[in-house]
């Protein structure tokens, strides 16, 4: 039976700002998305524009200079492409859904945000396409109203700019499975803190399971949900659309049984094997039919 804290309709967080035309698919995927929603692929969802992230939010995860940095236009390469007004507000639109994404779940029980570029950003820079990391400040959102949080990221790269903001946080637990060892860290706290790189592909399953396992107990569950991990979206042969759908049934039963309210960001997902943008959006699907459902 679904838990009642699944509240409908499931809210995703989304505004125009978040899609820069040119650029890294990071930056580019959640407009795609955004109109499959709006021409009814998903039926029951919302999309609502999130506030911005503020400078002073943003020095909570990072250090003062380089939050000063990008926000001054100082720092002209950014880890998501060149310095401009249009990529900054992107960047702030797509960190702010986090945290508004985790407000809403706090409320109804799930939503999520089109955000991707976010978890290797660390205290004092960005890398791997992410600027500011909306990972930790979903983290220090939900913070403010229950006493843990998860972090499972199944992004098919390491977290490792998560882990530097947040592995000293004692009130969160991180939970990482990658099929590829791009920023992988050392956990400091092995009760507290997870991390996998998958090797094969009929293992995989079982290490998100295992992820979740050390998950147990906590009272927020923050989802990384790339989809690069896919055989043609960037990961590893033999991860297919079922393996995927299966995975994404496996974490929102997880929530739903635990009564833990659940957030999504979209991460990565690219063409660089073989996809076109628009299937990687559609993969991308997968995790707002299995929100929705
Ligand atoms: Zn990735």
């Amino acid at each position: 039976m679904k838990s009642p804290i699944f509240k409908r309709p499931l809210r995703v967080f989304y505004s125009e700002d978040y899609a820069v035309g040119e650029g890294l698919e990071t930056v580019t995927k959640s407009k795609l998305l955004a109109k499959m929603i709006t021409d009814g692929k998903v039926s029951g969802v919302e999309l609502v524009a999130p506030k911005l992230a503020t400078e002073e939010e943003l020095m909570l995860i990072h250090s003062p200079e380089y939050v000063e940095g990008v926000m001054s236009g100082k720092l002209k390469n950014l880890a998501a492409g060149v310095w401009s007004k249009k990529l900054l507000k992107s960047i702030l639109a797509t960190t702010g859904g986090m945290r508004d994404a985790t407000n809403e779940a706090l409320r109804n029980g799930r939503s999520g945000s089109f955000s991707s570029g976010l978890h290797h950003a660390r205290a004092d820079a960005g890398m791997g396409f992410c600027t500011f990391n909306g990972l930790a400040l979903a983290a220090l959102e939900a913070l403010k109203k229950v006493k843990s949080v998860g972090i499972l990221d199944l992004d098919a790269h390491c977290g490792g700019g998560t882990a530097n903001i947040l592995k000293t946080n004692k009130r969160v637990r991180l939970a990482d499975v990658s099929v590829c060892s791009y920023d992988s860290w050392t956990p400091t706290a092995k009760s507290r803190h997870f991390i996998e790189v998958v090797d094969k592909p009929k293992s995989y399953l079982a290490s998100v399971r295992k992820a979740l396992k050390t998950l147990e107990g906590v009272e927020f569950l923050i989802y990384n949900a790339g989809m690069d991990t896919h055989e043609k979206a960037g990961g590893m042969s033999g991860i297919t659309l079922d393996v995927i759908k299966e995975r994404e049934a496996l974490v929102v039963e997880w929530a739903q049984e635990r009564k833990v309210p659940i957030v999504f960001a979209l991460a990565g997902g690219y063409t660089w094997s073989g996809l076109t943008l628009k299937e990687v959006a559609e993969l991308h699907l997968e995790t707002v039919r299995a929100f929705n459902a």
